[in-house]
Order: structure tokens, then C-alpha cells, then sequence
């Protein structure tokens, strides 16, 4: 079975992804910020589009819908848990429920903190994870319901999925999170070939999607929120992790 899956950038810093099976000729969308360039690169490979998984409700990943719709009839796919926010769905989903694509098969993760409701795609058999606006390259989404404790507990179930997964996030903020994470992990070997790998992928105006949760527990100062040297340098030795998380993304918010 031959995968590919197609990362479409949308609005200012937004990523759509298309799933396509090649043996089954069918494809699948992450979330859909706005139709035209999602439309274009369907019609430019003549794949038809099958289903539609949207991670969350805002409107920067859902506004492209309607006019998708008036195209394709594609069965869209969201939270049950955010039924009332999300547009009209076909099939609700919740925690370990799984999804289809053809045969590949994904289970659905809730990932809150960004949002209640917020749901990611994974597949061990393409060893993708899709994660919305919940773990970035070297970030995570804002913390705008909830609570810190809630995003930590996120970003758990993130970091126990195999190393070798990759991870296709809703944003291209690369760059500003490698500046960031650099000021706060200073010392991160790792942290810092990475940085330049990212500078060098942003200046060729590459996108830096995938990471991989390996690389991301290595690096990503919110997934390492709970690592004592990191605490120390921030000066936050006897906080909770979680504590050290919510810090962390409010120094972040207005870096
Ligand atoms: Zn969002
Ligand atoms: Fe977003």
C-alpha cells in the first residue's frame, strides 16, 4: 500500500494535509483552512477527496469547509465532545474511537488544552501523527481553555507514542519556537543543531513539518517541561511540571 501524504499551506501560517492511498485511490483532509489551495492540489492530481477530519473549531481550520462541500461530498469527521462548535458533522468521534481510510487505520487521540474538544489523527501502521494546534514543532498551541495540568496531560499522551512517529501540526511557527526554545535551553546540543536545521529549512521556504515525537521529547522545551535542568535554568526547581509548562507558554505568548 503506498501512502503519500501532502502538506497544503493555507492562509498565513496554516497547514491543511491530504492522505492519499494510492492503492485505493482515496483521500483524506486534516482540517481545511480555506478551499482554494486545497481544491487546486486535488484537482492537479485528480484525486477526488473522501473524508475529512477536522481537529478542532476554530475558524482557521474550518472556514474552508462550505466550499469544499459544494464540491465533494465528503463525510467530515470531528469531536463528539465539540458537536456544538464544530460545522455540521457526518461522524463524531472521541477518545481511542478508530477511523478509516480505506484500510489504514487511525485511532483518535483527545488532546485538550488548546481547546476542549481538540481530537488528533494517529496511525501506527504510517506511523503519523496529526496533532492540530496541540504539539507543534518545538511548541504547542496556546493555552486558551482549561487549564496547564490538562495541555501537560496532552503532551504525555504525545510523548508515549513510538519515537519514530511523525507529526504533522496545523501551523508553520517553527522558526519562532526554535528562537524560543534556544533562549530558554541554551545548553540543548540537540536543541541547537536542530535550530539551524530549521533556519536553514525557513530560509528555503520549507516547511518544518514533520518533526518526529523523538526528536520533539529531545528538544521541545513544552514536552520538556518536567526535565530538572530545565527547571533549574528557569528557575522553577520545585514547580510541578505542569506549573513549568503554563510559565513556559506564557513567556512564549509574548516572545
Ligand atoms: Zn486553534
Ligand atoms: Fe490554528
Amino acid at each position: 500500500m503506498t501512502i503519500e501524504i501532502t502538506t497544503v499551506p493555507c492562509l498565513a501560517d496554516n497547514y491543511a494535509y491530504l492522505i492519499h492511498n494510492h492503492t485505493e485511490n482515496t483521500t483524506c483532509l486534516i482540517d481545511a483552512p480555506e478551499a482554494t489551495p486545497i481544491i487546486g492540489y486535488l484537482e492537479k492530481r485528480a484525486w477526488n477527496l473522501d473524508k475529512i477530519f477536522l481537529t478542532h473549531h476554530h475558524s482557521d481550520h474550518v472556514a474552508g469547509l462550505g466550499d469544499l462541500l459544494k464540491r465533494y461530498s465528503a463525510n467530515v469527521s470531528g469531536a463528539t465532545a465539540d458537536v456544538k462548535r464544530l460545522p455540521s458533522l457526518d461522524a463524531e468521534l472521541k477518545e481511542n474511537d478508530k477511523f478509516y481510510l480505506g484500510t489504514i487505520e487511525f485511532s483518535v487521540m483527545e488532546v485538550y488544552g488548546h481547546t476542549i474538544g481538540h481530537i488528533a489523527l494517529y496511525s501506527k501502521k504510517i506511523s503519523a501523527v496529526f496533532s492540530g494546534d496541540s504539539l507543534m514543532t518545538l511548541g504547542c498551541g496556546r493555552l486558551f481553555e482549561g487549564n496547564p495540568g490538562i495541555m501537560w496531560e496532552t503532551l504525555q499522551k504525545f510523548s508515549r507514542l513510538p519515537p519514530e512517529t511523525k507529526i504533522y501540526s496545523g501551523h508553520e511557527y517553527g522558526e519562532k519556537n526554535a528562537n524560543f526554545a534556544i533562549s530558554i535551553d541554551p545548553d540543548n546540543k540537540k536543541l541547537q543543531d536542530r535550530v539551524a536545521l530549521i533556519k536553514k529549512l525557513r530560509l528555503n521556504n520549507f516547511p518544518t513539518v514533520p518533526s518526529t515525537i523523538g526528536a520533539e521529547l529531545e528538544t521541545n522545551p513544552f514536552l520538556r517541561a518536567g526535565n530538572a535542568e530545565l527547571k533549574k535554568f528557569l528557575g522553577l526547581s520545585k514547580d510541578e511540571d505542569a506549573a513549568v509548562l503554563a510559565e513556559l507558554r506564557s513567556r512564549r505568548d509574548i516572545f
